[in-house]
């Protein structure tokens, strides 16, 4: 069975069955007594994983929704969340294997990456290509059984910790831009990787710049065909959208908690200022339910271009709510109470203060492709509004000029 073959729908008996695994789960590890790899990797085991994913795969090709109920019931007895310990590796790494892989990567990468104990990034981004990422110009050139790759990714978010990497590699220049690439898993560890920290306005390197000279990967390490690399790359870009813009937070929690937070402990505000508050907190809760919606309307695990609203939409908003939570301090809004550490944190997109919420908040409209790239998808693949100008699409990758 494969990941699109999964079911949609949903019987009383199976979200008993889904329950009572759980209960299983939790009462052989007790999670505040349990090692969180261990934990997790009896999880995945039970098939608890993604419950989407194939037998064996870390789920049991049941309906994504079932999701939900497994992990309320274990978050809500304490258990470690695999997301928050590998934030790439489970939003887009893990669909992108379980579509693309062959049996073995699947069984290779997939447990470790749901343990966190093998961290991942994500290698598309170059100085030359972002939005335009089939622009990319890192080469990959076929040696016998290995590729050997030159060229530099740039952003790469916790490449610093990472085991694994999802590259894009352009293997035929001569194709057009979108033909030519290819998709591998390269081993960061692998002599002639070098990641160097980039630091952000909050004063983290969470992501960095990684330079590949003669980085030789195994073509047992190719996810997807020669040339098919944009097909696997769409696959990771439609999952990292709903990654980042797709969460469904408790009611009134995140930014909007935040700025509630904040108001309460200065005791309100002005009448203007209750009013900004509650349009916020409007637009927060209408976010949060059309992201609900999206998920239960998505029959199978991969996303569709309608990931692009929660991404757009979550931006602004999250940049909106800080600004009106920094306001409310005041003058003690423009201090930064967690210090200009210029660190390489463990964790990516986490704020621990308004200030800090309020400068990472930035980054949003920018990762995960901009606001001005996601209205494009949404006008022209899921409203139907006529496409972008593209004068290169035909053209060998060879003949489109660049800087
Ligand atoms: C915090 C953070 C983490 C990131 N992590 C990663 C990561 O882990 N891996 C990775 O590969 N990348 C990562 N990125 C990179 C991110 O995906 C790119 O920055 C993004 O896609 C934009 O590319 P760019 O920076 O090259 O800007 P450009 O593509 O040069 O865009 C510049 C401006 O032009 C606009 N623009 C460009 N093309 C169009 C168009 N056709 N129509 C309308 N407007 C357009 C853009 O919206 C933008 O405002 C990260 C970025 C940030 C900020």
């Amino acid at each position: 069975m494969t990941v699109t073959d999964a079911p949609t729908t949903t019987a009383a008996s199976e979200e008993d069955e889904i329950r009572s695994l759980c209960v299983q789960l939790l009462d052989e590890l007790p999670p505040k007594q349990t090692d969180p790899v261990a934990f997790l990797g009896r999880q995945f085991d039970l098939g608890l994983a993604w419950i989407h994913f194939p037998l064996g795969n870390g789920g049991l090709g049941k309906s994504p929704r079932l999701q939900k109920v497994i992990n309320e019931t274990l978050v809500g007895a304490g258990a470690p969340i695999a997301a928050f310990r590998n934030v790439i590796g489970h939003g887009m790494g893990a669909p992108t294997i379980v579509t693309h892989g062959t049996d073995a990567q699947k069984a290779r990468y997939l447990r470790p990456l749901f343990t966190g104990e093998e961290v991942w990034c994500q290698l598309f981004s170059e100085p030359g290509a972002g939005s335009d990422v089939a622009g990319l110009a890192t080469r990959a050139i076929q040696d016998g059984d290995e590729w050997v790759v030159n060229g530099q990714k740039v952003w790469t978010t916790l490449a610093h910790l990472a085991k694994w990497g999802m590259l894009v590699a352009r293997t035929d220049p001569d194709q057009p831009k979108h033909k030519g690439m290819t998709y591998f898993v390269v081993d960061m560890e692998a002599p002639g990787v070098e990641v160097r920290p980039l630091y952000q306005i909050t004063g983290e390197a969470e992501f960095n710049e990684v330079y590949f000279t003669d980085v030789r990967i195994s073509d047992d390490e190719r996810l997807g065909d020669v040339g098919e690399g944009w097909r696997v790359t769409l696959t990771t870009l439609m999952n990292e959208r709903v990654a980042i813009g797709g969460g469904i937070p408790a009611k009134g929690t995140g930014f909007i908690g935040e700025a509630v937070k904040v108001w309460t402990q200065r005791g309100g505000g002005g009448a203007a200022e209750k009013d900004e508050l509650m349009r916020l907190w409007a637009r927060a809760e209408v976010l949060r339910l059309t992201n609900i919606r999206a998920s239960q309307l998505r029959s199978v695990g991969n996303p569709g271009p309608e990931g692009s609203i929660g991404k757009a939409m979550s931006a602004d908003l999250n940049k909106d709510i800080s600004a009106f939570t920094v306001g409310l301090l005041g003058a003690e809004g423009m201090l930064f109470p967690s210090g200009y550490r210029m660190e390489r944190p463990k964790h990516a997109m986490q704020w621990a203060n308004p200030q800090q919420a309020f400068l990472r908040a930035r980054a949003n409209s920018i990762e995960g492709g901009t606001t001005e790239i996601a209205k494009n998808i949404l006008g022209e693949r899921v409203l139907g509004l006529p496409g972008d100008v593209r004068t290169d699409k035909d053209v060998p990758w060879t003949q489109v000029p660049r800087s």
